[in-house]
């Protein structure tokens, strides 16, 4: 179990919040009167949001809207700045809004491929129509995936390094993944977090893309997961038989599962303006 290191800091304070409860979240606004707030507050995960789609639209689409408006209705609309945290999924891999380099940056056009990314366009729109209209300052971050010791074990990346150490370590167990050639860009949470606080340290609002600007396949992943616990993997079969082998032992199958109803295939973005702007960088 993670200790947070926050639990042991008085200055640190829990409130029940529930974004799909406007009076809860007005109160707790009322009573922080805060500085600076971040919403990463999402059902968070792409496949999952096709089962609940309704309830997805009701925490990340308008549980953004419900801070938004606590703030401007509380009259902190100068005071408080709003961190909205906006996704790659925005872009839904399309080849047609890739700008000439082949990337995803600010002006890209957006084309969502899951309740998740509809859900979070519209709190996109919604966080830079405040901007606009009541001067606010919230600013989106659409931050590509990024992963880290905490990423919840159901994404691709905890769930691979999860069940390899098991592997590895026991010689048993087997794992299932889905599609094995969509490609990310992968950055660490902690570089990204970075970006999120230099966003509001800024003298005006803006969105911003963080990125790494590298992509990398799952099969890839796979693949350096292996180098680094000293595994030796053969793969044989294609598309839903592919299926890779260790010591003859098959490791690793496809169920169609983990297939999403519309797959991102890509994602790959370009930072420029955070580095111009920001002075951010990955490290
Ligand atoms: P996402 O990019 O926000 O959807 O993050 P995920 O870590 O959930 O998925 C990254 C990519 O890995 C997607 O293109 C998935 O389709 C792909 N993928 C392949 N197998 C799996 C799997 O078993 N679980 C998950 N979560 N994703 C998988």
């Amino acid at each position: 179990i993670y200790q947070d290191p926050h639990v042991e800091n008085p200055r640190f304070k829990l409130h029940y919040g529930d974004l799909t409860d406007s009076l809860n979240i007005t109160k707790i606004i009322q009573m922080c009167k805060p500085d600076e707030i971040y919403n990463l507050g999402a059902m968070s995960h792409v496949k999952v949001s096709f089962d609940i789609p309704e309830y997805v639209g009701q925490v990340d689409a308008l549980g953004t809207l419900r801070i938004l408006e606590a703030v401007r209705l509380l009259g902190f609309e100068k005071k408080t700045k709003i961190y909205q945290a906006s996704t790659s999924e925005l872009y839904g891999g399309m080849s047609e809004n890739k700008n000439k380099k082949g990337f995803y940056d600010e002006n890209s056009s957006f084309y969502p491929r899951s309740p998740y990314g509809v859900a979070k366009i519209y709190a996109y729109w919604i966080t830079k129509n405040y901007r606009e209209a009541y001067e606010m300052f919230a600013c989106n971050g659409i931050l590509f995936n990024h992963e880290s010791p905490r990423r919840g074990e159901t994404f691709v990346t905890k769930k691979i390094v999860s069940g390899l150490c098991k592997i590895a370590k026991s010689g048993n167990g087997k794992l299932y993944l889905g599609n094995l050639y969509s490609k990310r860009d992968w950055g660490h949470a902690e570089d990204y977090v970075e970006a999120m606080w230099k966003m509001l340290q800024q003298q005006k609002p803006s969105d911003y893309v963080i990125a790494t600007g590298k992509q990398y396949s799952v099969k890839y992943f796979i693949k350096l997961v292996c180098k680094e616990l000293g595994l030796k993997l053969s793969w044989k079969g294609k598309g839903l038989n592919e299926k890779a082998y260790l010591n003859k032992k098959n490791i690793i199958s496809i169920d169609k599962r983990y297939f999403r109803p519309t797959e991102v295939d890509t994602l790959l973005g370009d930072y420029t303006k955070a580095k111009k702007i920001l002075k951010w960088t990955p490290k």
